[in-house]
């Protein structure tokens, strides 16, 4: 099986807080990891350092084979020029908390700008594929509207969309739901499962635990800046073995 992500003894401080404590993981592709933890304990900074937005102290990540943000040569390793850290950060979707549309442009535009602009792919090319991707979200129908004119549901929808205009071999996502009304959290949730159906290679930070009892392969608890457990969801959700992973689900669930 192809390793899509493979993170290895991950560290990670600003200034002199150290916030990755030597994390682990690997995804398999077409695999879907959850990544469940109190607030503070890395997540999102671990998310950060796995497309460069975060530069490592320590450790090192591969994504699909690469090393993110480095080169190998001689033996040692070059940090990567700006342009190819975003070639590479192209391959790897991200969809936040907050959906940062484009407000003065359409739902249609947000979904074409980058493959347009930034990869300079034809227009008509990204055009079909950004109305079969919002076809696919479910926004067949409000191509035209403005981010403002749509639900924070509608929203995080599009920008899931926007993420995947730039066919992505992976997607991470940063509580995508945290910051939607609790009516509006399932419509995201059914397009991100059937993504996962689909075959996407996934890391979700979440604290849906329904979600990532359903469709997770692997269920990673952070605390502290370490992984503290990480197994199947009937392992880690249904019969957490660490104590700080029982008090965590014992609050949430
Ligand atoms: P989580 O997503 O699990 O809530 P974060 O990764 O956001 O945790 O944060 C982990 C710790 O790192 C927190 O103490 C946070 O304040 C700190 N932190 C995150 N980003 C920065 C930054 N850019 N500068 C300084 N501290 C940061
Ligand atoms: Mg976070």
């Amino acid at each position: 099986m192809t390793e899509m992500v493979r993170a290895e003894n991950v560290h990670k401080s600003f200034g002199s807080l150290e916030v990755l404590k030597g994390v682990d993981l690997t995804v398999p592709q077409g695999g879907v990891s959850c990544v469940l933890g109190p607030s503070g304990s890395g997540k999102s900074t671990f998310l950060r350092c796995i497309n460069h937005l975060e530069k490592i102290n320590a450790g090192r990540i591969l994504v699909d084979g690469d090393l993110v943000g480095y080169r190998e040569r001689g033996g040692k390793l070059h940090e990567m020029s700006e342009r190819d850290v975003a070639r590479q950060r192209q391959s790897i979707g991200m969809v936040f908390q907050r959906f940062n549309l484009f407000p003065h442009m359409t739902v249609l535009d947000n979904v074409m700008e980058a493959p347009c602009r930034v990869k300079r792919e034809k227009k008509a090319e990204v055009r079909d594929r950004a109305l079969s991707l919002l076809d696919r979200v479910g926004l067949a129908a409000k191509v035209d509207n403005y981010p403002a004119q749509l639900s924070g549901g509608q929203q995080q929808r599009v920008a899931i969309a926007r993420a995947l205009a730039m066919r992505p071999k992976l997607m991470l996502f940063d509580e995508p739901t945290s910051a939607l009304d609790p009516e509006l959290v399932g419509e995201v949730l059914e397009v991100m499962k059937g993504l996962a159906r689909d075959g996407m290679t996934m890391i979700v930070v979440t604290h849906e635990i329904g979600f990532a009892r359903e469709v997770a392969d692997e269920v990673v608890f952070m605390d502290g800046g370490v992984v503290v457990e990480k197994g199947s969801p009937s392992e880690v959700i249904a019969n957490p073995q660490q104590e700080r992973t029982k008090a965590f689900l014992s609050k949430v669930l």
